[in-house]
């Protein structure tokens, strides 16, 4: 069977307590590869290589670390059909979505970064005649960076490109679920030539190999990606020690599809922010609101193209719905859909697991569910399930629809649908999310901040937001007179 292997200062190496964890095929229900369970002394040893590195990377002039950067998006690209391929597998998600989104994004992630890079300067103010002042952007030094499995290398690359553009040594940690692209980014980092001990992967759990990175008192830095609970536990380690703390969490986010809308995108769309990648995406509009007036058929629409969704092994072409990353996840999921019928929920399509014939025949698949008849208050309304699994609300005014849009903890994105510009800025303003789509879904510039309100998180990654999160900054003063 296979093994994978961490990556500390430069080489592929074992756990240092030899145990390993089974990492399972979602679509086969089996046991497929097998990851390190790392604990303390590994991050340890990856914490030294990362001490060792860091005056080479810093002091590297910025285009020569760009270029190394550049080298690995390159490989990433000439290595897209094995790491589709293996996203595929290890997450259950559809070949095509890993080929044309998850892998593209990776590369793209170090392409932006490493060209920002040689445009992002300090700072100068000439304040009068007799002082200048510079603010030096200098990297914080070590950053540890945690992500999770539902978009496993586009998500991990979304961190450590922009950590090791900026000059740092990174620590990082795959999901235990999905780390076979981070395994396979490693081989193409040595094959780049990315100097040893820049980048450090530590495979294992979250709460030994994970808690050893958010804990280390060298590890000034944290970026998380994962959920709320997760992020909740983070922030009060690491509160005591002043950590510089990113935290992208989960989602509970709104469609919200008024009377006046282009009707065929909205339902086109809706398909996708519904279901894509089996509404794993931390982005998906898993509550859906849609105006009085075009409730029905907007629903008999959304319904019809639903139950036509085909539920396919993920490596076939043809599938448009995978597996869900995990047997504990599929149980999961699967018991808020019988919440939402004691919450008096009625389903509209779908509800069940589904067995599929032939090599899946064990695997973890959830056929795409609409409920309705849910208020907006209760549970299966208010947290996040994480699956193929949306709710429908009819609403009358923009008032009513903004107050069930913010009626959660979370503040992550919103989708609005209305011809109307006037009424578009006007809800778009007053709803609580870092994230707002107007006639559209999942539309992303690399340049934009991305991020969460509330208990979606603090901070945003992208563009010049993240690059000053992972530099600090240091201002001179020079007297001239
Ligand atoms: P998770 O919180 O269980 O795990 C995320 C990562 O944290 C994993 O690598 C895990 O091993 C690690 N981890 C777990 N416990 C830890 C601890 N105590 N200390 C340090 N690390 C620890 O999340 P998940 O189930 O992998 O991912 C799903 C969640 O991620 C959903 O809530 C989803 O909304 C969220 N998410 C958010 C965004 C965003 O940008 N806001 C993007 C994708 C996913």
């Amino acid at each position: 069977m296979e093994k994978i292997h961490n990556y500390i200062n430069g080489e592929l190496v074992e756990p240092i307590s030899g145990n390993y964890l089974d990492n399972i095929d979602p679509a086969l229900g089996q046991v497929y590869s097998q990851i390190p369970d790392s604990d303390h002394r590994d991050v340890q040893n990856a914490v030294e290589a990362a001490k060792q590195a860091f005056p080479i990377w810093s002091q590297m002039p910025t285009e020569k670390r760009s270029a190394i950067l550049l080298k690995i998006a390159d490989l990433i690209d000439i290595h897209l059909d094995k790491l589709a391929q293996a996203e595929s597998i290890d997450n259950g998600k559809p070949i095509k979505l890993a080929r044309s989104v998850d892998i593209p994004r990776a590369s793209s992630n170090f392409r932006f970064f490493a060209t920002a890079i040689t445009h992002f300067s300090s700072e100068s103010h000439m304040t009068d005649h007799i002082a200048i002042n510079y603010t030096r952007r200098d990297p914080i030094g070590l950053a540890g960076c945690i992500s999770p499995w539902n978009l496993p290398l586009y998500l991990f690359t979304w961190k450590i490109a922009p950590a090791l553009a900026s000059g740092n040594c990174v620590i990082a940690k795959p999901s235990e679920v999905t780390p076979m692209t981070a395994f396979l980014l490693s081989e193409l980092c040595i094959a780049a030539g990315l100097p040893k001990g820049v980048l450090n992967i530590v495979h294992g759990r979250g709460e030994q190999a994970g808690q050893a990175i958010v804990e280390h008192p060298e590890i000034p830095l944290i970026s998380f990606t994962g959920g709320t609970e997760t992020g909740k536990k983070i922030a009060a380690t690491t509160a005591p020690m002043f950590k510089k703390l990113s935290l992208e969490l989960g989602g509970k986010n709104p469609n919200i599809i008024f009377e006046d809308c282009d009707f065929d995108s909205a339902l086109s769309t809706t398909l996708k922010s519904s279901f894509a990648n089996q509404g794993q995406i931390c982005l998906c509009g898993s509550r859906i609101f849609i105006q009085n007036s075009i409730y029905e058929k907007f629903k008999q629409a959304l319904i019809e193209k639903t139950a036509n969704l085909t539920v396919k092994d993920p490596l076939e072409e043809g599938a448009q719905v995978g597996a869900v990353v995990s047997e504990s996840h599929m149980n999961k999921v699967l018991s808020y859909i019988e919440l939402a019928q004691k919450e008096g929920g009625n389903i509209l399509t779908g509800g069940n697991q589904v067995t599929l014939e032939g090599r899946c025949k064990n695997g973890y698949f959830i056929k795409p569910t609409i409920i309705e008849g849910l208020g907006p208050q209760c549970r299966t309304n208010q947290e996040e399930i994480f699956g193929p699994v949306v709710t429908l609300t009819p609403f009358g005014t923009e008032e009513e629809v903004i107050q069930y849009a913010n009626s959660t903890p979370y503040g992550l994105s919103a989708t609005i649908w209305t011809e109307n510009l006037k009424r578009a800025h006007n809800v778009a303003h007053q709803i609580k999310s870092g994230i707002i789509w107007i006639n559209c879904w999942l539309l992303r510039d690399l340049r934009t901040p991305f991020g969460g309100m509330k208990q979606s998180g603090i901070g945003r990654e992208g563009g010049l937001e993240v690059l000053r999160f992972f530099t600090e900054p240091k201002n001179v003063c020079v007297k001239l007179s």
